[in-house]
């Protein structure tokens, strides 16, 4: 495989040749930074551990250069903070068991940049080889311009490949924004009920990212539990995790439905389901 930058890096924990190891893919998520892989595609990683039928490559899309640094990074430079970055992400792949770790290294501003082409080109080359069946990424209402720019990327890379060499299906994730908001007939859950200990250990070893204060960790199990929670006012509780995604299937299906109106019909439907609800309850308002 020939990616556009030199320093772009393939890891494979259990060494088997790279090509090879990106063909048994079933499961690939694409995803802005290191650690995001392990907040909003848990489930997949799990789905696939200890399988020897399916199995998960990650895609990492940024250098992790300009990543935050306090405590015992904070006197890190830039070029240390991006090596930190790319072991506390193989880290995760050994502990995931990852059919593969795909690192672009590329500077942010490359994937916020709408007219760069060359992270585009070196996905699609990526899902040709993989291959896989389901795809996961960040989900197009989330607020961290870098992750919309990488699910931006990923679904203009799909688009580019023919019709046999796309995936079945495609998520966007939860990670800077929940997706509790849409309406629950547009939720598609992810049970994360099993294996919370695995669920800890992929997202601690992100310590460069947790010891400053910001305990990813604990928030990103919150939400989990929150969300199974929260999900049905009534009856007990059917799971002890779920995470979200936002079904962007019909985007690579048709390159007619167009991104902006197809996020906005999610926005409409919940701001219908507000509107609908106070109006049943007697709001006169309106
Ligand atoms: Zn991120």
């Amino acid at each position: 495989m020939h990616f556009h930058l030199p320093t772009a890096e393939i890891f494979v924990p259990d060494g088997l040749p790279v090509e090879q190891a990106l063909a048994r893919t079933t499961h690939l998520a694409i995803s802005a930074h290191q650690d995001d892989l392990e907040i909003m595609a848990a489930a997949p990683i799990l789905q696939c551990f200890q399988r020897q039928d399916l199995w998960f490559t990650g895609v990492v899309m940024t250098d992790g250069s300009g990543s935050p640094r306090e405590d015992l990074y904070k006197d890190y430079t830039d070029e240390a903070m991006r090596q930190v970055r790319f072991k506390e992400q193989k880290k995760a792949a050994i502990i995931g068991e990852y059919a593969a770790q795909v690192m672009l290294d590329y500077p942010s501003q490359f994937i916020r940049d709408g007219s760069d082409q060359q992270p585009t080109e070196d996905l699609a080359q990526i899902i040709k080889v993989a291959h896989p069946q389901f795809m996961y990424t960040h989900n197009l209402a989330d607020k961290h311009d870098t992750h919309v720019g990488t699910a931006l990327k990923v679904i203009a890379a799909i688009r580019s490949l023919p019709e046999a060499e796309r995936p079945q299906k495609i998520y966007g994730c939860e990670v800077w924004r929940d997706l509790d908001w849409m309406v629950d007939s547009d939720k598609v859950s992810f049970d994360l009920t099993s294996h919370e200990n695995l669920q800890l250990a992929l997202l601690g070893v992100f310590d460069s990212q947790i010891c400053g204060g910001k305990r990813y960790d604990l928030a990103t199990m919150g939400r989990r539990r929150a969300n199974a929670t929260y999900l049905e006012s009534h009856g007990v509780d059917t799971t002890l995790g779920l995470s979200y995604g936002m079904d962007l299937t019909p985007l690579i299906l048709s390159p007619q439905v167009e991104t902006i109106p197809f996020v906005q019909e999610h926005i409409q439907r919940f701001a219908h389901d507000v509107a609908n609800r106070l109006t049943r309850l007697g709001s006169r308002d309106m």
